[in-house]
């Protein structure tokens, strides 16, 4: 079918000659093997890599070589491709007996030229679960031991993830990131080239498209690739050359793609050329002899390593964790319910435990680092579920120590004989302390900035002190008003009998009956306001307010004592004492010689002068000269010392005089009667 025969390179093959590097003379070597074994120590004499470079006279080459592997699905035209530009001779497919190829690993020298090439050979990985495994392995070991990477695919595979190996590349790039991603001084700038090689390429769509579809595939999986937290902002670019080469239809377009390949060919020996693949850095820097040594090393953490068995698997492990915790934990979201849970922290923290320990048993026991970076997300992501739990239980917590506290005041309050700042105290104290056992039972993880409560303390402290105030004014001001009522009381007879018993003393006797009262008042309220753990202004306030209802009493007190009815009485009985009997209390007889109009006249006057006495609170005793309290609100006629005004003073000595007079005429009257009689 016009497809060009090739050299099929066979185990059986007789030991080729060192010398003489005439193109296909040196047969491939099976580095690892269908077993995935390597073959440094030799599967069979003359076959082990150590012996291979020294047949391939590379052994004293120092650093003067390099290293060249492919990466691509099967029957893609890789091993075609290779012994094209190498002068190599890998196995092809042979098309026409459809003959399967050798599986393994395989190397060989470039003709005339100082270059180690390798090549893959195995099913595709997709059709079987155990080939998917060399399939992963190969492509790693081929990434992390070669200088440059030629990626060979389809020009229809361009855009397609599954198709184009992307799955796979990823889980090769992140494997490779955390097995061999963390530089090390020496190899800082130790960098490979990704060349990527697009076959049957037809032309209609020009390089550079197929150029940027591909740059953005590899930074979509670089950018969604798991990386050790210590490498999170790594970039593509610090680990990877990207170059990109097109070749035409090696049957259809048989000329020019033999001669394109002779062109890409150049890029691989000239080393003047700009755009010479094999760079410095891309070296990794062991001398050729070493080189059998440092590969099979390689090759022992690629077997050795768990991840590739089954690389999301420990992201899917702790995914599902994750979820299946997350379900249970707010499967009937205790904390909606507004209610302290009881026992919620030893709750959560067994859910995490639980969570951790199954995905321990499951998942230690692959690639430590990827375990240890998949635990600590897991962590994160129990630690970021749970949290809003615990927040809830903290603000119930609140809510009910703050309950508690108002109704255990309010309850020792109602106690005979409390004191109120002893009542306040025990009901803080059992507040705050069961918030605080709440708290800290709640807590996951102890000293972790997520597991703070200290400052929901403080808001819950700073609440009770408010209601604690609130409570305190309204007894300071229960406490008043009972001393206000008492205050009343003690007064109301003593100034009584003292307003009825007109002295010039008058006031200084009602005087003096108020300010002791107000003073006993006043230390009754002190002592008590001392359980209150009032503040001095408070204290004072309250005083005030003492004084300026005691003032008023006394004022409602003197009014009542000299309204119209009751000041004319007092006037009255002042006048018939003097007037109608003698100065032994004795009812007077008038008779025709005795001095009416005299006598009358004296009781008159006295009597009138007691109006101006009740008119105005003035003691004779400076000492008892009262300032009356100013009130704040000051109301527009506030009682001070007038009692009555000059009108009504006039008022009531006219109607006092009405009334002297009638007793006047009834005395001249009865002295005429007894005449009469
Ligand atoms: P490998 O499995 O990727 O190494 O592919 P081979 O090099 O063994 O080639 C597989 C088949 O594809 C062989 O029949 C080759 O002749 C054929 N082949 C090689 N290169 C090309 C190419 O560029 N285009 C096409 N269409 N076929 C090719
Ligand atoms: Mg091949």
């Amino acid at each position: 079918n016009g497809i060009p025969t090739t050299h099929i390179h066979t185990l059986s093959s007789p030991k080729p000659k060192l010398n003489g590097h005439s193109p296909y003379s040196t047969p491939a070597l099976q580095i690892i093997n269908d077993e995935k074994q390597f073959t440094l120590s030799g599967l069979s004499p003359g076959s082990n890599l150590n012996d291979q470079i020294s047949a391939w006279d590379l052994r004293d080459v120092g650093f003067d070589y390099n290293l060249v592997a492919v990466f691509g699905s099967q029957s893609t035209g890789k091993s075609t491709l290779l012994n094209r530009l190498f002068g190599t001779n890998f196995d092809v497919m042979d098309e026409s007996k459809r003959q399967q190829t050798t599986k393994g690993i395989w190397m060989c020298r470039g003709n005339d030229m100082n270059v180690l090439v390798m090549d893959v050979e195995g099913t595709d990985g997709r059709e079987r679960g155990e080939d998917q495994d060399f399939e992963r392995k190969s492509a790693l070991f081929s990434l992390a031991s070669s200088e440059v990477l030629i990626v060979n695919l389809w020009e229809h595979q361009v855009g397609l993830y599954q198709g184009a190996n992307m799955g796979l590349l990823k889980t090769v790039f992140e494997v490779n990131l955390g097995l061999f991603g963390n530089k090390s001084q020496e190899n800082a700038n130790q960098r490979t080239l990704l060349l990527f090689v697009i076959r049957d390429h037809i032309g209609t769509t020009p390089l550079a498209n197929l150029q940027t579809t591909l740059t953005a595939d590899l930074q979509r999986i670089w950018d969604t690739l798991s990386k050790p937290v210590e490498l999170q902002d790594r970039k593509l670019t610090d680990y990877f050359d990207l170059s990109f080469t097109a070749l035409p239809h090696k049957i259809l377009a048989s000329e020019r793609f033999e001669s394109d390949v002779r062109a890409l060919r150049g890029r691989f020996t000239n080393k003047s050329r700009d755009d010479f693949v094999f760079k410095p850095a891309y070296h990794k820097r062991i001398p050729a002899d070493g080189v059998a040594f440092y590969m099979e090393g390689i090759w022992e953490q690629v077997q050795s390593n768990k991840d590739l068995d089954l690389p999301t698997q420990q992201e899917l492990l702790a995914q599902f964790r994750c979820d299946e915790i997350l379900t249970s934990a707010l499967a009937d979201d205790p904390i909606e319910a507004g209610k302290v849970i009881d026992g919620l922290g030893e709750m959560m923290r067994s859910w995490r435990s639980q969570a951790l320990s199954r995905y321990d048993s499951e998942a230690s026991r692959y690639h430590q680092g990827v375990y240890k970076r998949k635990r600590a997300d897991l962590a994160g992501t129990l630690d970021s579920t749970l949290s809003p739990l615990f927040l809830g239980q903290l603000k119930n917590l609140h809510k009910a120590a703050l309950v508690s506290f108002k109704a255990e005041t309010v309850a020792g309050l109602k106690v005979e004989g409390y004191n109120f700042a002893d009542v306040v105290i025990k009901a803080r104290a059992g507040a705050e302390g069961r918030f605080s056992d709440g708290a800290r039972e709640a807590v996951v993880a102890e000293g972790d900035a997520m597991w703070q409560w200290e400052e929901e303390l403080r808001l819950l402290q700073d609440e009770i002190r408010s209601v604690a105030d609130q409570l305190r004014k309204d007894e300071t001001k229960k406490m008043i008003n009972a001393i206000e009522r008492s205050f009343k009381k003690q007064i109301a007879e003593p100034v009584d009998v003292q307003l009825s018993r007109p002295t010039p003393l008058i006031w200084d006797n009602v005087l003096r009956t108020y300010t002791e009262t107000l003073a006993t008042s006043e230390d009754l309220y002190l002592s008590k306001a001392r359980s209150f753990d009032c503040t001095d202004d408070e204290n004072d306030e309250a005083v005030t307010t003492l004084r300026q209802r005691a003032w008023a009493a006394l004022r409602a007190k003197i009014d009542e004592q000299t309204a119209d009815t009751a000041i004319l009485t007092k006037l009255r009985t002042y006048f018939e004492e003097r007037f109608r009997y003698d100065e032994h209390g004795v009812p007077r007889v008038w008779k025709p010689e005795d001095d009416i109009d005299g006598t009358f006249k004296k009781a008159k006057d006295a009597t009138l002068d007691l109006i101006s006495l009740y008119a105005k609170i003035a003691p004779q005793d400076p000492d008892l000269a009262y300032a009356p309290p100013e009130d704040g609100e000051a109301e527009s006629d506030a009682p001070g010392l007038i009692v009555f005004s000059e009108t009504k003073a006039l008022e009531l000595g006219a109607r006092f005089r009405r009334e002297a007079d009638a007793y006047y005429v009834e005395a001249k009257r009865s002295t005429v009667m007894g005449i009469a009689q």
